[in-house]
């Protein structure tokens, strides 16, 4: 008989979730946009702080789509991008006829690299465009060099689209992830901190943007007695049945990245004894990191064996899930023909790193499984 699976990061239900679907239910609230829908994107502005507006939307990438149509982003523009991330990073550049520009990640945080963002900005400008933005990752929930890439951002005038989806919770200097950029957006799909079992979200500076993405995010309804359209429309609002579920979740994140905190600790603790593998960390006590996903990177050792293929394969023979990185997008078939800045950082890091059973709901049976066989697996 096959051993109960354990997965990366699975659906963990704080308990309230069904009492919200029930006052949604009762009120015949069975729409995108009401009652739940306001009370979740008000808790989520009170979490955030920083004077954010939220709309909730319908995912994560509806939220950068929407975010870069209202940063004005249009056919042939140019776009940065991080390389190392979730193809979702990117996929709207190419929803709005934009290219995106791809940039190699730094060896502290993984994320943008400032020296080759800054290398890649001058040089699209010298051969005739200006980016219209920059989309920065927090990968893993670990916050880019906030300073070094709004120091740049600033110097070119260029708006920073901050993609936050992995890093609810995260903070840089007591400010939280998501409010950092001109605009931020986060994500609430099933293998995120928390869920609403699909859904996203946009931060906004001002009122007035929040309402444009609504806006938009309603079919771009003018303000007439009939059917009046001005600009293009998109159906982006989240279901109010699905901000029931969230605002369940809400009351339950801060456990949720204690936990996986615990499980990064317990990580760290069990890869000390090894010196071939480096576990992802923050660079230093500014950065916090909500620690979504505890990443290895596993040193090829050719006299030993060991790789980050080869963990993966011995801990899925014990029902044990595990995933490479996220494979850089410059070397994505879809992306592979767009410009790229950078060395072989990002392509390194997906060579060798590997993600490791990392949810909230773990069990200590479950930990002293993943203990043992990845003790034995570097024996
Ligand atoms: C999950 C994710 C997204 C997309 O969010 P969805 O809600 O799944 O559309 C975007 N960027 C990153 C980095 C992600 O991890």
């Amino acid at each position: 008989m096959s051993k109960k699976p354990i997965y990366m990061s699975s659906i963990h239900q704080g308990g309230t979730e069904n009492y919200y679907i029930q006052q949604a239910l009762t009120d015949n609230a069975l729409s995108t946009g009401g009652e739940n829908v306001n009370q979740f994107e008000n808790q989520l502005q009170g979490y955030l702080g920083n004077q954010c507006h939220v709309a909730a939307l319908s995912s994560g990438t509806a939220a950068i789509h929407l975010g870069l149509i209202l940063l004005g982003v249009q056919a042939g523009d140019e776009v940065i991008c991080q390389s190392m991330t979730f193809s979702a990073s990117a996929n709207p550049i190419l929803y709005q006829g934009a290219t995106p520009v791809f940039i190699d990640s730094e060896d502290e945080t993984w994320n943008l690299c400032p020296i080759a963002l800054e290398k890649a900005i001058i040089d699209r400008i010298a051969k005739g465009k200006k980016p219209k933005v920059i989309i920065a990752v927090h990968l893993y929930g670990v916050p880019y060099q906030i300073e070094a890439i709004h120091a740049i951002a600033n110097q070119y005038s260029i708006p920073v689209l901050e993609d936050s989806a992995e890093a609810l919770g995260s903070s840089y200097k007591d400010q939280k992830c998501g409010t950092f950029g001109d605009i931020g957006i986060l994500s609430f799909n099933g293998n995120k901190i928390i869920t609403t079992s699909g859904g996203g979200a946009l931060i906004a500076k001002s009122e007035e943007i929040k309402n444009k993405t609504i806006f938009y995010a309603t079919q771009s309804k003018d303000n007439a007695p009939h059917y009046q359209h001005s600009y293009v429309g998109y159906n982006y609002k989240m279901s109010n049945i699905c901000a029931a579920v969230g605002q369940g979740q809400m009351e339950v994140l801060e456990q949720h990245i204690l936990s996986r905190r615990a499980i990064h600790d317990f990580y760290l603790e069990l890869f000390d004894a090894i010196p071939d593998v480096k576990v992802y960390q923050v660079p230093n006590e500014d950065f916090y990191a909500n620690c979504w996903l505890t990443v290895i990177i596993i040193q090829p050792n050719e006299n030993k064996g060991f790789s980050n293929e080869g963990l993966q394969y011995f801990l899925e023979k014990e029902n044990i899930e595990a995933r490479p990185l996220w494979k850089p997008l410059h070397l994505q078939p879809v992306f592979e023909k767009y410009p790229y800045y950078g060395g072989k950082v990002a392509e390194n890091l997906f060579n060798q790193g590997l993600c490791l059973p990392s949810g909230s709901n773990l069990t200590n049976e479950e930990k002293d499984r993943i203990y043992t066989v990845i003790k034995e697996y570097f024996k």
